[in-house]
């Protein structure tokens, strides 16, 4: 299957196409589907901000659409920064802002109590002529620490201070992090509802 995938997220784009291809299906980019758009995600929770995504990209174009939202839920800081991990050091912050902004927040945190989990909610939104639109959402989740300083170049995002073990995100391949990865449990979740879906 084809899909639109409803994200601006570069990287993140490149781990859902290289994730959905190892389950036979493809998605195209906003950019290839001419789609320039910023949505804003005003839900409380990763699904609802998931559903919000899909439903706009796939209301656009008239495709299944599949969106990610995601983000870090630290023990030691009550969930947070939970549905405001992108913008955890402010609006228009980098992530080397955001990593920066986590590990002040854990200064002199010993490890066991820098406990923490990547959340992923990924919906896959179905429009349909006859209005009767529907959609389903799968969320998936790893468990790992907020390391004490970055490790490693790959990835994204926090993945240089997210440590699986004793091994940080960035540290991983692409194939053990999508293996073990909060998107990578979502997204074959999702495949499993994609293959009893008729579309
Ligand atoms: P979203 O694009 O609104 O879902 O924001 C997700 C936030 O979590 C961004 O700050 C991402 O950099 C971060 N994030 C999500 N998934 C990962 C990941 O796999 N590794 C590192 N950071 C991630």
């Amino acid at each position: 299957m084809i899909f639109a995938a409803a994200t601006n997220n570069a990287k993140k784009l490149k781990e859902i196409q290289r994730i959905l291809h190892a389950l036979g299906h493809d998605a195209k980019t906003l950019r290839e589907l001419g789609i320039d758009i910023e949505i804003e995600e005003n839900g409380t929770t990763f699904a609802e901000n998931a559903v919000i995504k899909a439903k706009t990209i796939a209301e656009i174009c008239h495709m299944p659409t599949i969106s990610d939202d995601s983000g870090l839920e630290v023990d030691y800081l009550d969930g947070a920064p939970g549905v405001y991990t992108a913008r955890y050091a402010g609006e228009g912050c980098t992530d080397d802002d955001n990593i920066d902004k986590l590990l002040a927040a854990l200064e002199g945190v010993e490890r066991e109590k820098r406990t923490a989990r990547f959340v992923s909610s990924v919906c896959l939104y179905i429009p349909r002529e006859n209005g009767e639109d529907s959609h389903v959402v799968c969320t998936g989740r790893c468990k790992g620490w907020i390391g004490f300083e970055r490790m490693g170049d790959g990835g994204f995002g926090y993945d240089p201070v997210f440590m699986v073990g004793d091994t940080s995100y960035s540290q991983m391949t692409a194939e053990a992090k999508d293996a073990i990865s909060h998107r990578g449990q979502a997204l074959r979740m999702l495949g499993e509802e994609i293959a009893k879906t008729e579309f």
